[in-house]
């Protein structure tokens, strides 16, 4: 195995330190508030961080999701926007991009990722067929279900172990999936739902290798294989860094060939192409693709814009370009392992190796007196806050909601508060604040009693949910 946590990123270079290749042209303000302030807006807000007012907090890494800061070029694109109903020349400045990039014949556009997984959910899914994938994700899964599926994990187990470091913990465990699928028989199978850098496994990667074997399995089985290609980028930068016969490839060709590996891939173009907000659905069957683009007339809008604006679509073909650069992806990813390794350093519990988009805490072990019932990672988000004015977000048994068949809460192994870091925003003094409010929470940790709920909706209640501190 490649060595995969290298101590600093300039190490690697021979101590020449990574750095953004960029400077910045515009700000925006942001300021600290007081503990009374905070502790105000965290009871108003329930104790979930979703439910702040972004003017209440200091350094936002609820998500990466939208937050990205465009370029001085995605900002003059704005301006050429087309705004034209139908045919927008932007969309197919859009439609250009992604097929040079990611190397699908077919593009349908959508307001966003879920949208795009609403179509090919609703699309694909007979109802009663299962959906294998490399760990769930809370949209995609919930779409899956409205769709009549059953999302099926199939990740391999180093995945749910926040200690292992396996370099690709976002493998499909392929012996796993095809006894599953000789169990069920092919026919009960939709589609494998396969995520590049897997979020809710803390941002980990899958191999070239393991994309290439599973796309050989699923033929066997005249199965398709979509791909979750949301932080496809970072996804590749990891196999760049890490797999055999990668180091002098480019992204963007590391990119296209593991795309060549799957029919088709829906995205959330507010994470890794830069854009405030956009999504898009692209399949290579040109019959699924007629039927897509039907579809997307009724949910979204017209098939050349799909709820976007034609500057929308400008900005995002931009964003593409600018995102599969190799010098914007190591700072990227390297600013993200920067926070990762002062946070190691200090021994505080944290989901290894470092991903790609976020530092994932460990809540089961930065709280070990607190049962999940008592929503150690939902606390420590609130508690991070209070210290610090920094917001994150929960990810675990919040975000995991209820079984639908029974009704009870799910109880993933991994209990994390996420940190994700917006792409081209925050410097890393920023992170150095961050890091150090972190450290101060885990010093005061025997303090802390938990929450309790006191509000659930009924879909993705962790963007809704309210809570309590336990006092007593
Ligand atoms: C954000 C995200 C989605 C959903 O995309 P939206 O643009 O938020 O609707 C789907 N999959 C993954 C892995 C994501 O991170």
């Amino acid at each position: 195995m490649p060595q995969i946590v290298p101590k600093t990123m300039g190490q690697q270079f021979g101590r020449r330190s990574w750095a953004e290749p960029w400077k910045i042209k515009m700000v925006e303000p942001i300021h600290m508030t007081t503990r009374e302030e905070r502790e105000r807006a965290m009871a108003e807000a329930g104790y979930n961080t979703f439910l702040l007012r972004s003017q209440d907090v200091y350094i936002d890494l609820l998500t990466d999701s939208g937050t990205s800061a465009m370029s001085d070029r995605q900002w003059s694109g704005l301006m050429l926007g087309d705004e034209a109903y139908a045919g927008s020349r932007n969309f197919y400045h859009m439609v250009e991009a992604i097929q040079e990039h990611y190397g699908y014949k077919y593009v349908v556009p959508t307001h966003q990722g879920r949208g795009a997984e609403h179509l090919i959910s609703q699309a694909v899914i007979q109802p009663g067929q299962i959906v294998p994938g490399n760990m769930y994700f809370t949209t995609t899964r919930l779409h899956q279900e409205l769709a009549g599926g059953k999302f099926v994990d199939v990740i391999i187990p180093e995945a749910h172990d926040p200690t292992d470091l396996h370099p690709f913990k976002g493998n499909v465990d392929l012996a796993k999936l095809e006894s599953l699928i000789q169990e069920v028989g092919a026919d009960k199978v939709a589609y494998i739902s396969l995520a590049g850098t897997v979020n809710m496994a803390g941002g980990q990667p899958v191999s070239m290798a393991n994309v290439k074997a599973l796309k050989a399995l699923c033929d066997r089985y005249g199965i398709p294989v979509y791909l979750d290609a949301t932080r496809m980028m970072e996804n590749a930068f990891f196999i760049q860094e890490r797999e055999e016969g990668y180091q002098d490839k480019p992204i963007a060709a590391i990119l296209k060939e593991f795309c060549s590996y799957t029919d088709g891939a829906w995205m959330s173009a507010k994470k890794d192409n830069l854009v405030n907000i956009g999504g898009w659905l692209a399949v290579n069957d040109q019959q699924l693709f007629d039927r897509l683009r039907n579809m997307v007339v009724v949910y979204e809008g017209l098939h050349t814009y799909g709820g976007m604006a034609g500057r929308d679509m400008e900005a995002l073909a931009i964003g593409i370009r600018e995102a599969v650069q190799d010098d914007y992806v190591r700072a990227r990813v390297g600013q993200v392992r920067y926070l990762g390794e002062l946070l190691m350093d200090w021994d505080v519990p944290i989901v290894q190796p470092v991903g790609g988009h976020a530092i994932f805490l460990d809540a089961k072990r930065f709280y070990p007196h607190l049962p999940q019932d008592l929503f150690p990672a939902q606390t420590l988000a609130a508690e991070l806050y209070l210290d610090s004015g920094v917001r994150g977000m929960e990810r675990g048994i919040v975000s995991a909601g209820r079984d639908p068949e029974t009704g009870q809460h799910r109880y993933p192994a991994l209990e994390l508060t996420r940190l994700a870091i917006p792409r081209r925003v925050y410097t890393q003094a920023h992170m150095d604040v961050v890091a150090e409010s972190v450290k101060a929470v885990y010093d005061n940790r025997e303090q802390v009693r938990g929450l309790r709920m006191v509000y659930e909706p009924e879909y993705l209640r962790f963007f809704q949910a309210r809570f309590e501190p336990i006092t007593e």
